[in-house]
């Protein structure tokens, strides 16, 4: 870690912590539209948007390991989970334009994603299309100066709150089915598009169903050439290095389950004298350390080649970074217990408000539930592994 570094962890530590909002609570569930907007405003307003976005464009022009010591620092503060909401403004969307898009969709754009004023949301996933991804259907034709939408994608997180979605659609059937697909934007208020919410095993919402009937798209809201948006799809997976492993995000968990330990009441004493406790926790935490090196190490080669191509390594960090945040979700489960368990028989009943005591206690099972996402978005675990048996060990 270099002077510099060190020197712009500290900054973005001390600013989240005069800054992180207390309300809602860290973690605490979904928030509202607004809520996602005034934190990304404030973050804009304090330098923090942009990190590693070049200098021309209005970025910091910083590189991708600033960019996670922010992700780390974020998580470290317990800075509000909608996060993700700024994330694929900033990592997916604002680079992409950056790298292939107009000069007047640079113009309109990037200004607005830099100073947090827009959500975006991910269109890409389909029934269907999911680590198959080439296969999706929804389908793009040309008519005028417009593209007609038809179609559905599935599981696009924060489209309920989202302003645009960058999306991944079918031009052309003929050849083989990487060449047919298109990369466009679309402002999410165009007449014929209708998000219908999924509610997720954590009982939030938190991603979604998104309809195309007749959707007219503008031809200028195209990324680069017709039927070559599988490359720009491939770009933006390269993107997706930067902050993948969320190792800030299972250390914040394990902090807190350390906490918690050592008031919940275990036997005679608490939790954290059990040593077989304090044993698992030591195990979690060597492994974490050890990703967040190979982190360091992916990023600096990747960097050191200055290539966008998806690194087949991030795999690792993929497959890693998910099983460790799932680690730490159930460490917290187990530090909860019981007290975990949404038993309350009076509002089963139908009397009264929910009562559960601790407080703390209350978003352990709902957190840990919808941790078993993290090794299925952006790729499944399984489909990682495909990716290093083939591209990193020649099998
Ligand atoms: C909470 C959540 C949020 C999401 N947010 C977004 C979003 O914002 N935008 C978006 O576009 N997508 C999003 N996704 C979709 C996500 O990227 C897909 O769910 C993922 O790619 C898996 O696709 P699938 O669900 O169609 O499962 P499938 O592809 O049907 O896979 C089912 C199972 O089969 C396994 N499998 C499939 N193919 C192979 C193979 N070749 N070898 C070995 N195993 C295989 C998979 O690993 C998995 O276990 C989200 C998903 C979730 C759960």
């Amino acid at each position: 870690m270099t002077a510099a570094m060190s020197t712009f962890r500290r900054e973005a530590r001390q600013w989240l912590e005069a800054n992180t909002p207390t309300e809602p609570p860290p973690e605490d569930g979904p928030a509202s539209r607004e809520y996602v907007l005034a934190w990304l405003r404030k973050q804009a307003r304090g330098g923090w948007t942009g990190i590693a976005w070049p200098r021309e464009v209005g970025g910091r022009g910083l590189s991708v390991l600033e960019q996670i010591v922010w992700f780390e620092e974020y998580a470290r503060a317990a800075a509000p989970s909608p996060l993700d909401a700024s994330f694929v403004g900033l990592n997916h969307a604002g680079p992409t334009v950056i790298a292939c898009g107009t000069p007047e969709q640079k113009a309109f754009h990037l200004p607005k994603i830099l100073a947090g004023e827009v959500i975006w949301c991910q269109g890409f996933s389909e029934p269907g299309a999911g680590s198959d991804l080439a296969a999706l259907r929804t389908q793009a034709v040309l008519e005028g100066d417009h593209y007609v939408i038809n179609g559905q994608k599935l599981w696009t997180s924060t489209a309920h709150h989202a302003d645009w979605m960058f999306c991944l659609v079918r031009t052309d059937a003929s050849g083989k089915k990487q060449q047919g697909i298109t990369y466009l934007l679309i402002d999410m208020r165009t007449p014929g598009l209708t998000v219908r919410p999924i509610i997720t095993i954590d009982g939030y919402h938190e991603t979604n169903e998104v309809f195309f009937d007749n959707v007219r798209v503008p031809v200028v809201n195209r990324i680069g050439e017709e039927n070559k948006g599988w490359d720009y799809a491939k770009f933006l997976l390269g993107n997706e290095r930067s902050g993948i492993a969320r190792v800030g995000v299972s250390k914040m968990r394990i902090r807190h389950a350390k906490e918690l330990a050592k008031r919940v009441p275990c036997g005679d004493g608490v939790l954290w004298d059990d040593p077989r406790f304090r044993e698992r926790v030591a195990a979690i935490e060597v492994e974490l350390k050890a990703l967040e090196i190979t982190q360091m190490r992916v990023i600096a080669e990747s960097s050191a080649r200055g290539s966008h191509a998806p690194d087949p390594k991030t795999s690792i960090l993929k497959i890693k970074g998910s099983e460790l945040q799932q680690l730490a979700a159930e460490l917290l489960l187990e530090v909860a217990g019981p007290d975990a368990l949404p038993l309350d028989l009076d509002f089963l009943r139908g009397v009264g408000d929910p009562v559960r005591e601790p407080d703390w206690a209350l978003t352990i099972a709902p957190n840990h539930y919808f941790a078993r996402h993290v090794s299925i978005v952006g790729g499944s675990n399984e489909i990682q592994k495909n990716i290093l048996a083939k591209s990193v060990l020649g099998l």
